[in-house]
């Protein structure tokens, strides 16, 4: 793959592109079947993504009509790679096995090895036969969804499809890697004024964000909605802090340091909580909340924009969504997409119903969403989150640094890109949007010493 990598830094055409052979073998970043149990009997925080994750050459999977190969430059981690690495809460094998039953270039998946990565950037290289859209030389990022466009549920939302699945996550041959298989539906135009990093880091956060605040499929906010942000320095957080200021929010943020404190004023965003110096005991014990900390949550909330929110952007999961349920105002939405806290969640019904609050669920995004989200990206009004960058060889400190929470905002990964600042092609676009903007989090990272140290 280096002479892929060196011809894109040259500039070469798609042409010259295309009359590269394409090699048997790429590195990647991926976890072995053999090693599903090396982590039993430990608690969740003490299994190590370091162990877990390997870098190792793997054989090119052949290309499907609908598929396109990708050189891939930089990719990103995201939570789903950690539960991937834990193998929790179930190994990913059985969702590459399930695939592998479903037909015959499904079978390419189920394999002994998971090459994960749900996120990058790069260059298309080859396209299969049926491939319209999309050709060799094209500067593209990928999205997640996976989706069957022969299954009729996948067009109304993608995101309603029966077999639809999460690319690197519940498929194989995922972006963490020098080269990468995607379905030609899962690409869009790589942002111009964006480094390889700053570009691969947005999608699946992006996406997911977009869908669950701006989209119809989510709670489509509105001009003055107040909305509280849990983890709003985090990979989904950042972005959705974004969103309800583009749109006319008033965005009330949840932190847990003094440092994402000050990243998030930077960000623009000016009512802030702490959840560290609060101290909030939403859980008296293991299985009893205390309704006086939700109340007490929600008074600050008041206390910093006088009144409760309309909306909250849920992700924690078992910690927080009482509270959650508990400080939405009356007839407000609770959305939520994840439960990395634990998903088994308790809240008290009586707040839900009687006051007319709805719980929506929401999942990544369908294409239309991620490529519109894409395209607020490469109109510069979204900024890329991207706070620290680590070669392919650490995806697993990278990873131990997300599962630990010792991040802020996105991890990017140099795959075939040698060196982080390359693959801007439109530098006065750049220059119009302000480095101050687009390189927010990477500054406040490098200045706080988070995210590109290891913990171990
Ligand atoms: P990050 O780790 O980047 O951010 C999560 C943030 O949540 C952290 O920064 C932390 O912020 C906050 N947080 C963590 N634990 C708690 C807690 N117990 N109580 C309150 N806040 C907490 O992860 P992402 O934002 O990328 O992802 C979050 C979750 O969403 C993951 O479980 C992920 O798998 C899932 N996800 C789901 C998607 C979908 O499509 N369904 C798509 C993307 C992600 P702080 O400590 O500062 O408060």
């Amino acid at each position: 793959m280096r002479a892929f990598a060196e011809a894109i830094e040259s500039g070469a055409s798609g042409e010259d592109l295309a009359g590269l052979a394409i090699p048997e073998s790429y590195r990647a970043a991926l976890v072995r079947r053999e090693d599903v149990g090396m982590f039993e009997g430990l608690a969740s925080s003490d299994k190590d993504p370091r162990k877990s994750i390997r870098i190792e050459d793997v054989a090119v999977p052949e290309l499907a009509p609908d598929e396109v190969y990708v050189a891939v430059m930089a990719s990103a981690i995201n939570f789903n790679t950690v539960w991937t690495s834990i193998f929790e809460p179930l190994p990913t094998f059985g969702f590459l096995d399930r695939l592998g039953k479903e037909s015959q270039w499904g079978a390419r998946h189920a394999l002994d090895y998971h090459v994960v990565g749900s996120d990058a950037s790069g260059v298309v290289i080859k396209v299969g036969s049926a491939v319209r859209s999309w050709k060799p030389g094209d500067r593209v990022v990928a999205h997640c969804n996976y989706v069957d466009d022969q299954d009729p549920g996948a067009h109304d939302d993608a995101m309603k499809a029966a077999n639809q699945r999460i690319w690197g996550f519940e498929s194989n041959f995922g972006g963490l890697a020098d080269l990468t298989l995607v379905k030609a539906n899962q690409l869009m135009p790589k942002p111009a004024h964006l480094t390889w990093e700053e570009s691969a880091c947005n999608a699946l956060c992006n996406s997911t964000s977009y869908r669950m605040l701006v989209s119809h499929n989510g709670v489509n906010m509105k001009q003055g909605d107040v909305v509280l942000v849990w983890g709003a320095t985090g990979g989904l957080g950042g972005y959705a802090v974004q969103y309800v200021l583009n749109g006319g929010g008033t965005p009330v943020g949840v932190v847990s340091s003094a440092d994402k404190v000050k990243l998030l004023e930077d960000l623009g965003c000016e009512a802030v909580i702490d959840r560290r110096a609060g101290n909030y005991r939403f859980w008296a014990d293991e299985t009893t909340q205390d309704e006086s900390e939700w109340r007490r949550f929600g008074k600050d909330i008041r206390g910093l924009v006088g009144e409760d929110p309309d909306i909250v952007f849920e992700h924690p999961g078992r910690q927080t969504m009482g509270a959650s349920v508990f400080v939405a105002k009356r007839g407000g939405t609770i959305v939520t997409c994840a439960a990395s806290s634990g998903y088994m969640i308790e809240y008290d019904n009586r707040h839900l119903w009687m006051k007319l609050k709805t719980i929506k669920s929401s999942h990544f995004a369908n294409y239309r969403e991620a490529w519109d989200a894409n395209k607020l990206i490469s109109q510069g009004r979204i900024q890329p989150i991207l706070s620290a960058v680590h070669p392919l060889e650490q995806t697993g400190e990278a990873a131990y640094q997300v599962h630990h929470n010792l991040h802020e905002g996105k991890i990017g990964v140099l795959c075939l890109a040698e060196k982080e600042g390359l693959g801007i092609t439109d530098p006065e676009f750049r220059e119009k949007v302000g480095e101050d903007r687009i390189t927010l989090f990477r500054r406040h990272a490098s200045s706080a010493g988070v995210g590109g140290k290891s913990a171990g």
